[in-house]
């Protein structure tokens, strides 16, 4: 029987080594939550790396990782430390995602990293290949695989791939500039499907084929000489019902027995301090999200508005993220300093300004907080999709709650009722605060109505079966076209 095998940077799975025991526990992200449908048939397996570097892994145990990673079809790539320094934070990190994010300034291109991400490639190609029967079908995923799907074509021709992107694709303008644009587009080429989120990106990667490499695009196909490649844009949705269903246990839970962080919000901002607004921001720390810009702009909020000293607080949840790069020292750093600042600046003996949280949460907490903000502000400078704005709408129950989002998320063209806002506009930001923060409730439960709406049919097991459905499609085509 034919199997589907997906591949990412990372598994599904968490692997903890305590002596000689191994434990495994899912991960609970977007990607692994989104494929679990096309995972949870039998005939699939998933490759990547399990998380543990070839040096960690004592020679005595490795058969015990490689059973426990089948018993949850999982196929492990091994890599060692300098293939996680070159591969992972040099050329994925330090030159494709600022160069994807239009961070040109942050796009260092380092012949060695280059070559370690080749080789890397190389290496998840060589255990597809191992695992691969006639009739599979094949979804790569991400930029740290751009060069896979030729690497497998290479040996299996007649293989069908289908390969998505979870971050944007730049334009042409800015894609140009790294030396091997040549050889990243032909790796992605060796897909018969390329899904990006948004239709833009799409565009983008296609005038990039045909500028770059001189191919006949007829509307979202590419030409090469023996196939057709098909381009698409498929967004990615959320697990709705995860976050709706917290959202009603949640609701439960605070008549029964609250959470810590729910009884410390209770206690100190919605009964101490006179009924004071939530407005939440949630990313990772990275500088494509916009935090700084996004401090700024509330500080100017409350020097043009002073009426909501002690009536809104700034609830920002950062969370730790590839914290050996320097950029990120660097920009946590401006971000320590920017909330010291504000704070300094305006606090008063009950209320300051912005509530600054340097960790990830666990997913109760991040429930709570969805729950009890009235705004979540999201001002990322680049930003592929942005599932925090979907989260954030889909555990509104009661359908109050104002989402303001930045233009340049993926997420924005999906959420027109959302207000949306151009990140590196303070005066726009602070003056859509306002709105937000005054908006009656029959117009947000209207906005969000149609949102959640929405959500709740584009969800990411859709996302997930019409990406296969797709690449299904694209091989009957090919069969026929030949
Ligand atoms: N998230 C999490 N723990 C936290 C904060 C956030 O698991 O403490 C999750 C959040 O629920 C969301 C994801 O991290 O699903 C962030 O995805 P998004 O697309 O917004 O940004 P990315 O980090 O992928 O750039």
């Amino acid at each position: 029987m034919s199997k589907t095998i997906i591949i990412s940077n990372r598994l599904p799975l968490q692997l903890k080594i305590n002596e000689n025991t191994i434990e495994t526990t899912p991960s609970v992200g977007g990607l692994a939550t989104g494929m679990k449908s096309v995972h949870k048939q039998n005939n699939s397996i998933w490759i990547g790396w399990s998380g543990i570097t070839e040096e960690e892994i004592d020679a005595s145990i490795k058969s015990d990782i490689n059973t426990a990673l089948e018993s949850h079809q999982c196929v492990g790539v091994p890599l060692t430390q300098n293939d996680i320094e070159g591969f992972y934070y040099g050329f994925s990190n330090n030159t494709l995602w600022p160069l994807f994010h239009y961070f040109m300034e942050y796009t260092a291109f380092e012949k060695n990293t280059w070559e370690t991400y080749i080789d890397v490639n190389q290496k998840f190609a060589d255990i597809v290949l191992q695992n691969l029967e006639d009739g599979d079908q094949i979804w790569v995923h991400d930029y740290q695989l751009l060069l896979l799907p030729n690497l497998i074509r290479k040996q299996k021709p007649e293989v069908s791939i289908g390969f998505f992107l979870h971050i944007p694709f730049p334009s042409y303008e800015v894609f140009r500039t790294i030396p091997c644009r040549e050889e990243l587009l032909k790796g992605m080429l060796g897909a018969d499907l390329i899904g990006f989120h948004t239709y833009d990106y799409e565009r983008h990667f296609l005038s990039s084929a045909q500028r770059i490499l001189g191919h006949e695009i007829h509307f979202n196909n590419i030409h090469l000489d023996d196939r057709i490649v098909k381009v698409d844009s498929f967004p990615m949705g959320i697990d709705y019902n995860k976050f709706h269903q917290a959202a009603i246990e949640h609701n439960q839970k605070v008549k029964e027995d609250q959470t810590e962080l729910q009884q410390e919000i209770n206690k100190h901002i919605k009964k101490g301090n006179n009924q004071a607004k939530l407005i939440l921001s949630i990313d990772r720390l990275d500088y494509t999200k916009g935090i700084a810009n996004r401090l700024r702009a509330f500080e100017y909020f409350l020097d043009k508005y002073p009426q909501f000293r002690g009536k809104a607080r700034l609830v920002m949840l950062a969370v730790p993220s590839r914290s050996n790069i320097p950029q990120y020292q660097i920009l946590k750093n401006e971000i320590d300093q920017l909330v010291g600042r504000i704070n300094g600046k305006f606090a008063e003996v009950s209320w300051t300004p912005i509530w600054y949280f340097y960790r990830s949460m666990p997913f109760e907490n991040l429930i709570d907080l969805y729950i009890s903000s009235e705004v979540a502000l999201l001002t990322p400078i680049r930003d592929g999709m942005n599932l925090v704005a979907k989260e954030y709408i889909a555990s509104k129950l009661d359908k109050k709650g104002v989402l303001i989002l930045s233009e340049m998320t993926g997420a924005s063209n999906e959420m027109s009722e959302a207000l949306i806002i151009n990140p590196n506009n303070f005066e726009e930001i602070a003056d859509t605060l306002k709105f937000a923060l005054e908006m009656p409730e029959e117009e947000q439960i209207k906005r969000n109505e149609a949102l959640q709406k929405r959500l709740q049919r584009y969800n990411v097991e859709k996302w997930a079966n019409d990406f296969m459905d797709s690449l299904q499609a694209t091989k009957d085509d090919a069969i026929q076209y030949t």
